[in-house]
């Protein structure tokens, strides 16, 4: 550019040559005549003023060359004088000041020379600027009035130079009242930096731009105008719309996420908090996060800032002792639209879990505890039936560490003959099916086997198992012990059975004919006294063989050989039988029998029912005293019958009664004793009831009376 100027100046001096040098070398030579026709006439003082004029022209026009011309006029000067002055001081003193006079001329003419040349070229170069600048370089006066226009300005506003140079700025703006509020910052604050405002190009579409304005100043200082560097952003303003829109994107998640979400400035300010943390922490948008959160004056030691803002992420858990909550922190660096990075963290409140966690191990650790000092063998045993855990019972039972345990499978420790049940056991048991328990034979190291009691619990939630095993070898070889003598027992229980079906048989073959004797010599005349003793001889023989026949009626039942012989007959009739058969007995003791039984016809062994109603009644008569009352009573309930034998007798104590019908039982009373009774009639009843498919039982009041029920299905099966 400079070398450009120097061009446009070497050709000025080449054209100015031609007219500069002519008058130059006429002003001379004007001087030079007019020495000569001077000296001519005596003068040699007073028109060398006249000198001048050629010493300022070539001063002017070059500068210290003048001194030059200077030289040779004096020279010419001294010359011409020189026969009239004859070398005086006067004319050497002129001559000087002629040089002196060129030189001073020519010094400042020259500086003046390059300070214009200097401006000229900074004048350039401001052009080359303004015309090469991708920004709209604008100059607008105080009116309002656009003075200058440049080449980016034409570019993006479309309009030409000429076309706006002279007109009002006015008519760009979107909103024109923007042209007035320029002006008015320019002039309040002396410039405005990147203002964002919409101008309109010829093609009336809104341009986005980012303006910069500077005061322009007149001599005076004051205001004239503004100039104006203004950059189409409109693609940066689509790229920030975008951005923003993202942002508010991103936003609306951040505020809808069910963690706390924050995002801080590189300097430590809170730029957004999401509703879940402020309504945690409140509202400290704005604030200084290690002031707002953890009440510091300065940024904690543990904070990540610096780390994020080198574009890492970093998580860890951070405990606020503000809420004394432990929260779960992910941070993130998040990128804004000017290019800075902001932090981005989520908040996670994991106090929650922690306190979970805390109490879960503790847990752990009690059942540990359990596990580890249980009595019973236990070991967890997983999925593919390995042992992962096991505890010292088990290293007992087992006889291998607990290393070796746990590199075992289960199944190693089941006796080969179990392994299938075991195992069938165990899936089962996964499922939630099968019996709590499986005993089985255990292997330990030595090959020694253990009979175990093993309880398989499968663990909720897991696809692993507990299992707890309780060495029963001794309890198995008790169980052995008491199997066989239980066999030897029911041996010898089977012996004693035949012994006493025999013996009763063999009992009572000689009572018959001592029964028959006894009533032959009944019929023969004796004393009174022989009578008597006769007498006593057959009621007791009689006595004996009723006790002997009932023995071997409950050693038939016992050995099951009592057979039923099914009749259909009137409950009625039987028990009439039975009643007429004892009402001699009744009699004697004045007592009352009462019936009421309606018709009722059964299906039953008729003997079997007759003995039962003859026991029931018999006792009745038995145990009640003189002048009591007897009252039978049956209760046709549909498929089956109710009976009631109820008496006003001595009665039953309470502590006796569920014992009545076992064998041999009788309460002690003087009636008892008295009767010879042998505590096998109730016991008889109670088979034969059992044996129709009934039930029976008594019911008491001591002194009052008792009473004798028992059912019975009208039908057999
Ligand atoms: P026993 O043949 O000796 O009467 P049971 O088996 O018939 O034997 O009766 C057992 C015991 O039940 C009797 O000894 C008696 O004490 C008591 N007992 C039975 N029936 C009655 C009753 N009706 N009243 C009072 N006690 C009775």
């Amino acid at each position: 550019m400079r070398d450009r100027v120097r061009e446009i100046m070497g050709q000025q001096n080449v054209k100015g040559l031609d007219y500069k040098i002519l008058i130059l070398f006429f002003a001379v030579l004007a001087c030079v005549v007019l020495t000569f026709y001077l000296a001519s006439k005596g003068e040699t003082r007073v028109y060398t003023h006249l000198f001048y004029i050629p010493i300022l022209l070539a001063g002017v026009w070059y500068h210290k060359k003048a001194i030059y011309v200077a030289l040779f006029l004096s020279f010419f000067y001294i010359l011409v004088t020189y026969p009239l002055t004859h070398l005086s001081v006067d004319v050497f003193e002129r001559s000087a000041i002629l040089v002196v006079v060129a030189y001073v001329i020519g010094l400042v003419s020259e500086k003046r020379a390059k300070v214009e040349e200097e401006l000229r070229e900074t004048k350039d170069y401001l052009n080359d600027i303004i015309k090469s600048s991708a920004d709209a370089i604008v100059v607008v006066d105080k009116e309002g009035i656009v003075r200058s226009w440049n080449k980016a300005a034409e570019d993006y506003m479309g309009y030409t130079a000429d076309e706006v140079i002279g007109t009002p700025n006015k008519k760009f703006f979107a909103d024109p009242e923007e042209a007035d509020k320029i002006m008015e910052i320019a002039l309040r604050e002396g410039e405005l930096k990147n203002y964002r405002t919409t101008v309109l190009n010829k093609d009336k579409k809104p341009v986005h731009i980012s303006m910069s304005a500077a005061l322009l100043k007149d001599k005076k200082g004051l205001p004239v105008g503004t100039v104006r560097v203004s950059r189409d952003i409109t693609k940066i303003a689509e790229l920030e719309e975008k951005i923003k829109e993202k942002r508010d994107n991103l936003d609306l998640i951040l505020e809808s996420m069910a963690d706390g979400v924050y995002i801080v400035s590189g300097d430590y300010k809170v730029e957004f908090m999401n509703r879940v943390l402020i309504d945690e922490f409140g509202d400290q948008v704005g604030g200084i996060c290690y002031k707002v959160f953890h009440d510091r004056e300065e940024p904690c030691p543990l904070c990540k800032n610096t780390e994020v803002m080198k574009e890492k992420t970093v998580r860890w858990e951070w405990h606020s002792r503000m809420k004394n909550k432990t929260y779960d922190l992910i941070e993130t660096p998040l990128k804004n639209i000017d290019g800075s990075i902001s932090k981005l963290t989520i908040f996670r409140d994991i106090s929650k879990r922690k306190r979970i966690e805390e109490e879960l191990k503790e847990a752990k650790d009690r059942y540990m505890v359990i596990f580890e000092h249980a009595l019973t063998a236990l070991c967890v045993i997983e999925e593919d039936k390995k042992i992962s855990l096991a505890n010292k019972e088990f290293e007992i039972l087992s006889g291998y560490s607990r290393e070796e345990i746990e590199d075992k499978k289960w199944t190693e420790f089941i006796a080969e003959e179990d392994l299938e049940r075991v195992n069938k056991y165990h899936d089962e048991r996964r499922k939630g099916g099968a019996p709590a328990c499986c005993v089985f034979k255990f292997v330990s190291r030595n090959g020694e086997i253990k009979h175990v009691n093993t309880c398989i619990e499968p663990i909720p939630g897991a696809k692993r198992c507990i299992a707890s095993l309780l060495d029963i070898t001794e309890l198995k070889m008790k169980e052995y012990d008491l199997r066989e003598t239980c066999e030897k027992l029911a041996e010898l229980d089977k012996m004693k059975k035949d012994f006493l079906n025999v013996a009763y048989h063999e009992m009572r073959s000689p009572l018959a004919p001592i029964v028959g004797y006894a009533s032959l010599l009944e019929r023969i005349e004796h004393t009174d006294k022989g009578r008597k003793y006769i007498r006593n001889i057959e009621k007791c023989a009689r006595q004996l063989e009723k006790m002997i026949n009932r023995m071997l009626e409950l050693a038939r039942i016992d050995s099951r050989k009592v057979e039923r012989i099914l009749d259909e007959f009137s409950i009625q009739g039987v028990v009439r039988e039975v009643v007429k058969s004892l009402e001699p007995e009744a009699k004697v003791r004045k007592q009352k029998i009462a019936i009421v039984i309606p018709e009722i016809e059964i299906q039953a062994d008729k003997l079997k029912i007759t003995a039962i109603f003859t026991n029931l009644i018999s006792n009745a008569i038995k145990y009640t005293h003189e002048g009591g009352r007897i009252d039978i009573m049956v209760v046709d309930r549909g498929k089956d019958i109710r009976v009631c034998v109820a008496d006003t007798g001595i009665g039953i104590p309470g502590e006796h009664l569920p014992k009545i019908f076992e064998r041999f039982y009788m309460v002690d009373t003087s009636l008892t004793r008295k009767s010879g009774s042998l505590g096998l009639g109730l016991s008889i009843v109670k088979e034969y009831v059992k044996l129709h498919g009934g039930r029976v039982w008594a019911t008491s009041e001591l002194e009052k009376g008792s009473k004798f029920f028992f059912t019975m299905p009208k039908r057999q099966k």
